[in-house]
């Protein structure tokens, strides 16, 4: 039987790449989504995925989606944890609710999802757990300090809980994408793109599907070996 794949985030920008390629790999995908249902019906009518709607930083709707999910298409073996925001302001400007809604939604959405699907994969022998890291959490970025906090961060979680899941046939991983085409790229003003556009060796923003392509290597059964790793996949901005 095909193996559940659920990705957060997963009706539009990367996490919608993400969800259609993982379905072409044969995987029956979930797709969360936070609230915007007109992006949401236009995706399942375009793909045929199944859209769930819950808050990924709130626990008891994470818990509420997963039994739906689980009810509906059988148990997660692949997590994708995708769905993030900005609230970019400098420190000064930035207030209590900007710096707690990229933590909650960002970081420890990872620890909701993760506590929620990992006992099935412990008893099953086999999970994958792939978290969307970014650029910005492995060099800091002006105007961030709450996202490249929570960024960062993903990369400390995937490696601590590599190394609990990794007698459990359980891996996990990180993707840290650089800039990528996408509706929060679109977001930064056409002055600022310009110049970080520059600055990346391959001239170009990344597409959606470049991200996804590294996802369905991680997801794959036969990529096993490959645990607590970061993949940058950043057309070369950022070699770390
Ligand atoms: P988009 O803004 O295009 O899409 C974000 C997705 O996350 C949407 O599906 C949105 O749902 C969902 N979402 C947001 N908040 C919540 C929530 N509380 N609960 C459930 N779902 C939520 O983002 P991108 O595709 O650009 O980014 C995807 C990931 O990649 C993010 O983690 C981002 O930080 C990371 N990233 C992106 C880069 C880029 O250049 N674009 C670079 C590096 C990392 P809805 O549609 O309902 O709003």
């Amino acid at each position: 039987m095909a193996r559940v794949a659920l990705v957060t985030g997963g009706s539009r920008g990367i996490g919608e790449a993400i969800s259609i390629a993982l379905k072409d790999r044969g995987y029956t995908v979930a797709a969360n989504y936070a609230g915007n249902e007109k992006k949401a019906e236009e995706f399942t009518k375009k793909t045929g995925i199944a859209t769930y709607k819950f808050d990924v930083g709130d626990f008891s709707a994470c818990e509420e989606g997963i039994k739906k999910i689980t009810a509906e298409l059988g148990p997660v073996e692949v997590l994708v944890n995708n769905a993030g925001i900005t609230r970019d302001t400098t420190i000064n400007r930035m207030d209590v609710g900007q710096w707690e809604d990229v933590i909650r939604t960002n970081l420890t959405s990872c620890f909701n999802l993760s506590r929620l699907v990992i006992e099935h994969m412990r008893e099953v022998g086999f999970g994958r757990i792939i978290n969307i890291g970014s650029i910005n959490g492995q060099a800091g970025q002006y105007g961030q300090v709450n996202y490249a906090a929570a960024k960062s961060g993903i990369h400390g979680f995937t490696k601590a809980l590599a190394q609990e899941g990794a007698g459990k046939g359980i891996t996990v991983n990180a993707i840290a994408p650089g800039y990528i085409d996408t509706e929060m790229v679109r977001a930064v003003p056409e002055n600022v793109l310009e110049k970080i556009i520059a600055k990346i060796p391959v001239k170009r923003l990344g597409k959606p599907e470049e991200i996804a392509e590294g996802v369905c290597f991680l997801a794959s059964d036969n990529s096993g070996f490959i645990t607590g790793s970061t993949l940058s996949i950043n057309g070369g901005q950022h070699m770390y």
